[in-house]
């Protein structure tokens, strides 16, 4: 059976690769993609011109994939393999230089933090350090707990913990940039050799040297899979930690601010960022949004505030903006248009009450009130 890459043909330059190219044959059959021996998942979808070329065969497929070369040991050479049944296409490509450093670059970070978080582990089931670590996996020698390696990362998450934590499977990719705030506090301790937690770092574009990504999805960028109510690491592990929009993602924030004092020196600093009035943005799942108070409020008693601040990135425009953005989006269309045109004197100076009857009120569904609401409604019923 004929099968053809398409894509690359020429010298790789990014750490993101996509592969393209098409399967052909007297039935559907299902094609695997690998790149220097790692599966990667792909996608098919109509190759109207490969149909055309090849009318013998009844099954022809497009075939997409995209491999992150940062999942891979450093290579010069990609060998990308497309086979369908016992045929197999191959087709090697070279990459840049420039390339070939970065990923033997991030490789040697990847394994430093590796060796450090090796020495620094501790059971999140019962907080003994000491534990067994193959390459199959981690086992606690005290509470016999072990935690399958599968991945990339360290896997510090056992069901129990999984379940504890409501972690949802999603496909979802967090990724945003470090703030300035957070760079600066890592350059700082990083330049005096220290080690920095990043928690809940979701998918940084490039390691940065003695930064700790923990994380619940294995991205290419994370060292460490644990949850926040249970970090693996033993106390006092790190100089530092950031935390970025995480703490909203937490089912027990109070619990996982413990664990982030726990795990850092005496005098060590802790960055944490935690939306007040942000719409409801599931990653997977989204549970306290805090204010000021509040957020202080997590670590009352344990740590001394330098400050509490408002940065650039959390200017109250964003949150009037997104407000009004899932607004306008919730409604039909008619009524989307006369909301629009409403300035924002007439807003402010709206019977809201009254409103309620109105095109611009009614038009919003449930479904589509709840990320944005006022407020919510609870009934329940004790167990
Ligand atoms: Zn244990």
């Amino acid at each position: 059976m004929p099968a053809y890459i398409d894509r690359p043909r020429s010298i790789v330059d990014s750490e993101i690769v996509e592969v393209t190219g098409w399967v052909a044959g007297p039935a559907p059959t299902a094609a695997m993609v690998t790149v220097n021996g790692m599966a990667i998942a792909h996608e098919s979808y109509e190759r109207p011109d490969v149909r055309d070329a090849m009318p013998q065969f009844p099954f022809t497929s497009g075939l997409t994939a995209i491999a992150d070369l940062r999942a891979l040991p450093p290579s010069r050479t990609l060998d990308i393999i497309v086979s369908i049944n016992q045929d197999r296409e191959r087709h090697r490509v070279e990459v840049s230089d420039a390339l070939h450093d970065r990923w033997l670059d991030e490789a040697a970070k990847r394994a430093a933090n590796r060796a450090f978080c090796k020495i620094h582990l501790r059971c999140p089931a019962c907080g003994a350090t000491g534990l067994e670590i193959t390459s199959a996996a981690v086992t606690c020698k005290a509470c016999r707990v072990a935690f399958p390696q599968r991945g990339h990362a360290l896997d510090m998450i056992s069901v129990p913990l999984a379940i504890e934590a409501n972690l949802a499977i999603t496909a979802n990719v967090s990724a945003n940039p470090y703030t300035p705030a957070a760079l600066a506090l890592i350059d700082r301790v990083t330049a005096r050799g220290g080690v920095v937690l990043d928690c809940g770092a979701g998918s940084r574009p490039q390691r940065t040297a003695s930064v700790i990504n923990v994380e619940i999805v294995d991205y290419p960028s994370t060292d460490v899979l644990a949850i926040g109510e249970a970090l693996p690491f033993a106390d006092h592990t790190f100089d530092a930690a950031v935390s970025l929009a995480v703490l909203e993602h937490v089912r027990d924030p109070f619990k996982c601010a413990q664990e982030l004092l726990r795990v850092v020196k005496p005098g060590g600093e802790l960055l944490i960022d935690v939306p007040f009035l942000q719409p409801v943005h599931g990653f997977p799942h989204h549970y306290y949004n805090m204010t000021a108070q509040g957020l202080t409020n997590l670590f009352a008693g344990r740590a001394e505030v330098l400050s509490c601040t408002v940065p650039p990135h959390g200017h109250p425009i964003f949150a009037v903006q997104w407000l009004l953005r899932d607004y306008l989006a919730g409604l039909p269309r008619d009524a989307a248009t006369t909301f629009g045109a409403m300035t924002v004197d007439e807003l402010v100076a709206l019977n809201a009450a009254a409103f309620l009857g109105d095109p611009r009120a009614q038009g919003l569904s449930q479904e589509t009130q709840s990320p944005i609401a006022c407020l919510n409604t609870l009934h329940i019923q004790r167990l």
